[in-house]
């Protein structure tokens, strides 16, 4: 809740004017910029995703998402051990994008409107373009991940990366386990930066958040696992 200076009233945290006196509460936010919001996800959550929440229009929360999928869609391949399928990895690359992109698309149709019903039912307060906001920059270091950590993947492992035998751990163990690692550790910031954003963004307790956020992943599990059941693969 914010205080009106003026009449003292109280006000939602997410109010740019008081609702009796119309004194000035805070800043109007109309627009994200991509790299200034990333990096105050990384710098500040709490701060950024109170501005998420309060800017007018969620900028880059599709093409996160696309680069969410297309993260995905790269484990798949890997989990799956997808490589003997593929004559050169350019090729399993090219799939693993296009696929990546589809699946990113998907993911945009099914799992903001989960994340929003299972924060509604909690009692989140925020509307459904901020929950597509919220989850978007929660996945940032996830969609970083494809920049940094998977072209030093595929620069050490090669095709190996997605192959079965031999497997990428017989080949270079201790460097497998330390890029493994760092996805694993790429993947948990995530989950802590959409627990954060839930909770300051729906106004709700981070047990509650823990909760949505837990829902949510189901979900995506769900999809993760089911979709090569259900191309056959
Ligand atoms: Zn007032």
């Amino acid at each position: 809740m914010i205080t009106c200076p003026v009449c003292h009233s109280e006000n939602d945290n997410y109010a740019t004017v008081c609702h009796k006196c119309k004194a000035f509460l805070q800043n109007r936010i109309p627009n994200l910029d991509l790299f200034e919001t990333v990096w105050g996800v990384v710098e500040s959550p709490r701060a950024t995703f109170h501005n998420i929440t309060l800017a007018e229009h969620k900028n880059y929360s599709v093409f996160l998402f696309t680069l969410f999928g297309i993260s995905l869609s790269f484990t798949g391949f890997w989990y799956f051990r997808l490589g003997n399928r593929f004559e050169t990895l350019l090729e399993l690359m090219m799939w693993a994008l296009g696929t990546g992109v589809l699946v990113g698309f998907g993911l945009l149709l099914v799992l903001p409107i989960t994340y929003h019903m299972g924060a509604k039912v909690l009692g989140g307060k925020t509307r459904f373009r901020s929950s597509l906001g919220l989850l978007s920059y929660s996945v940032v270091p996830i969609a970083a991940s494809l920049f940094f950590v998977l072209p030093v993947e595929l620069l050490t492992f090669g095709m190996y990366l997605f192959t079965a035998n031999p497997h990428p751990h017989t080949i270079k163990p201790v460097s497998y386990i330390a890029l493994l690692s760092f996805d694993v550790g790429v993947s948990l910031w995530s989950i802590v930066l959409a627990v954060l954003a839930t909770s300051v963004g729906h106004q709700i307790s981070l047990i509650k958040a823990i909760l949505v956020v837990a829902i949510t992943m189901t979900v995506l599990a769900g999809v993760f696992f089911l979709t090569p059941k259900m191309l056959r693969l």
